[in-house]
């Protein structure tokens, strides 16, 4: 089967998610099918597994002696254009398994005709995973039939540009036990434009990395051999950038009445137990735990192993005595000791995440219905393991900063705590210039009950229902996908779209109802009695290593003034005493009024200087010659803009505060 995969490779797309493939997603896989025509065209024997649109395109495994390398590109997209021209339907056929096997043996499947000797066994495999209760479907394009459930657009002709783009390995079924295929990537879309366009704002993405900025300007570095890989180091210039940011959600949540708490990196075990992290849950993105004996524990701990020293030794001496009694009675005493040494260790774990912590501080004291809605915030450092193969500059790390809150609410505050939530990210999105966001609502299925899902099925509907409501009302963008909500309740992933139109995944919103139950969060209600609050939590700056790795992309480096690293520089023209001194005292006064200025006093050509700055992309320079000093002015400059000419000094100061307080 040509199959929709998930990001979860075991979880195979059910009837009702390929329902929900957009036009894009069925074009990009209609062209895996034409790719694999084509591919059959040139190599007939080529065998096919799996064929599904992923992000930004579409892929399919092939098994062929051949390697298939960038320079069959072309022959491969020329017979693609002879598929497409000849507007072949995709037909649908609907057969019996026994029939699918039949086919599968004589080769026919991800094939153009019947290749006895060459059966097709990847589609076989495939087969076995569709349940009894779907119905198993050919899609036919001219001489191609392929085991898929589809859905396609009508035609090949539909297929308006196409471009294969790379060529990767992958284990058939992603298991390293099963054979590796050659994974064939491509990307179409509806014509020619689109497919340009695409092209070209990946080139221009490349021109914007954040790790070959990041490391241009100086703003992080990570140090694998020392520090350890995925945990960068905020160098002085990326580390202003953090507390800009740092310093905008501190005002913003003060004045929409949170209050702040600091919370230490590291919790016990029982944590994560009752939170429900651990055991399974969260393990395989949590550091592995720190084993620690008290220190007044330590004799007993010296005690109860010289226990278990004996009992070996003991043990041993009775070895070949054949006195079975004695032999259990020394089994036992060294069990009991061992347990007794494992009731005294204590496991701490570093926080992955920041939610129990504050649902403690929460219990720390009684809670009544006056004292809510309580909103904890604390830019919390979390740490998650993640495997070393995904670790991808500040995008995929294993520290994280978190703009983190958790909102303790009645139901009644629901909807007023959620909308203003959302207000938050919009004046966000304002203050960073981001055009293009959406917010994607996911809720629960109810087959994921109590599995997937904590298995509340009222719940689930009333607090959907609740943020459905919010979402509505107040004319926010967003769409809604079920099955793909949190443990704990339904979430909003915001997403927003950098300048040059790439798509980032900025923050989850959720809605908890369960954490602070099983955390046994209570207050105490009107009518006397104890009742569970619910929980928001939400990051709208997510972390610092993630955000300011996409506004590396999205300003290409060219922080706005409130952002920028170095936000003036002053340059002389010469280095005479009293310019160099009419210079300092610019940047002093600047820097009293906690803006980042430094100054150039060299004797260098103030070209040089000028192009250094540029470089070094300080935001504003500010210019000074002789003739600057007598009339008490400054040449201003713009980096990226020119020249702006001389103006008065205190014009050019309260300027420059005004805008930085404007945060522009
Ligand atoms: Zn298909
Ligand atoms: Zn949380």
């Amino acid at each position: 089967m040509c199959g929709y995969i998930t990001a979860m490779q075991d979880d195979r797309k059910k009837p009702d998610d390929r329902n929900k493939m957009n036009e894009l997603d069925r074009l990009r896989h209609s062209c895996a099918h034409v790719m694999a025509t084509a591919i059959l065209r040139l190599w007939p024997d080529a065998q096919f597994a799996a064929g599904p649109p992923v992000e930004n395109g579409f892929y399919y495994d092939v098994e062929l002696q051949h390697r298939i390398t960038p320079e069959d590109f072309p022959a491969i997209e020329a017979e693609m254009k002879k598929e497409i021209k000849a507007n072949h339907p995709f037909e649908k056929v609907v057969v019996t398994r026994e029939q699918a096997i039949k086919d599968s043996e004589s080769g026919r499947l991800g094939g153009l005709s019947e290749r006895p000797g060459n059966p097709s066994k990847f589609k076989l495999g495939n087969l076995q995973d569709i349940p009894d209760s779907e119905a198993i479907s050919y899609y036919k394009t001219g001489d191609f039939i392929d085991l898929c459930a589809g859905p396609h657009v009508m035609r090949t002709g539909n297929i308006g540009a196409y471009k294969l783009t790379s060529v990767a390995s992958a284990y058939y079924k992603a298991d390293e036990n099963n054979p590796q295929l050659q994974r064939i990537y491509g990307t179409a879309f509806k014509n020619k434009t689109e497919l340009e366009a695409y092209f070209k704002m990946l080139e221009e993405a490349k021109r914007r990395d954040h790790r070959k900025i990041g490391q241009e300007m100086g703003l992080y570095t990570i140090d694998p051999d020392f520090t350890g890989p995925g945990l960068p180091l905020w160098l002085p210039k990326g580390a202003a950038i953090a507390e800009e940011l740092e310093k905008l959600a501190k005002e913003t949540e003060f004045l929409a009445g949170y209050v702040r708490v600091k919370t230490p990196h590291i919790a016990k075990e029982k944590m994560y137990l009752t939170s429900g992290h651990l055991p399974l849950l969260y393990k395989d993105s949590m550091f592995p735990p720190m084993e620690l004996i008290e220190e007044e524990d330590r004799p007993d701990k010296r005690f109860l192993e010289s226990r278990v020293q004996l009992a070996l030794q003991k043990k041993q001496e009775l070895a070949g005595t054949g006195d079975v009694e004695k032999i259990a009675h020394w089994d036992k005493q060294q069990a009991e000791a061992a347990e007794a040494i494992d009731k005294l260790t204590t496991r701490y774990y570093l926080k992955a995440m920041n939610c129990p912590h504050h649902h403690r501080i929460f219990a720390a004291e009684p809670r009544s219905y006056r004292d809510l809605p309580l909103r904890l915030a604390e830019y919390g450092t979390c740490y998650r393991y993640e495997q070393s193969g995904e670790l991808f500059g500040l995008m995929r790390v294993r520290s994280l900063n978190m703009n983190d809150a958790h909102i303790y609410c009645t139901r009644e505050q629901f909807a007023q705590e959620f909308n203003a939530v959302n207000e938050m990210y919009l004046k966000y999105f304002k203050i960073f210039g981001f055009g293009k966001y959406v917010m994607r609502f996911s809720t629960h299925g109810k087959e994921g009950l109590g599995r997937k899902y904590v298995n509340e099925p009222e719940l689930w509907i009333q607090t959907e229902n609740m943020v459905r409501d919010v979402l509505n009302n107040s004319g926010i963008n967003y769409v809604e996908v079920s099955n793909e909500a949190a443990f704990y309740g339904p979430k909003i992933d915001v997403q927003v779209w950098s300048v040059i139109g790439r798509e980032f995944t900025l923050a989850t919103n959720q809605v908890d109802f369960a954490q602070p139950r099983r955390m046994g969060l209570v207050y105490r209600d009107k009518d006397n009695t104890d009742k569970t609050p619910l929980c928001i939590h939400r990051a709208p700056l997510g972390t610092h290593e993630r955000f300011i790795g996409f506004l590396i992309e999205h300003y290409a480096g060219n922080f706005p003034l409130w952002l920028a690293p170095e936000q003036v520089r002053v340059l002389t023209i010469g280095e005479e005493a009293p310019l160099v001194s009419y210079a300092k005292a610019i940047v002093q006064e600047l820097r009293a009024q906690m803006v980042r200025a430094e100054g150039d006093y060299s004797n260098d050509k103030i070209n040089g200087k000028i192009q250094q700055a540029e470089q070094a992309k300080v935001h504003t320079m500010l210019v000074v010659g002789p003739r600057d000093m007598a009339a008490n002015a400054v040449s201003v400059r713009v980096h990226g803009k020119g020249s702006l000419g001389a103006k008065p000094k205190a014009e050019v100061v309260a300027n420059l505060l005004d805008n930085i307080r404007a945060r522009r």
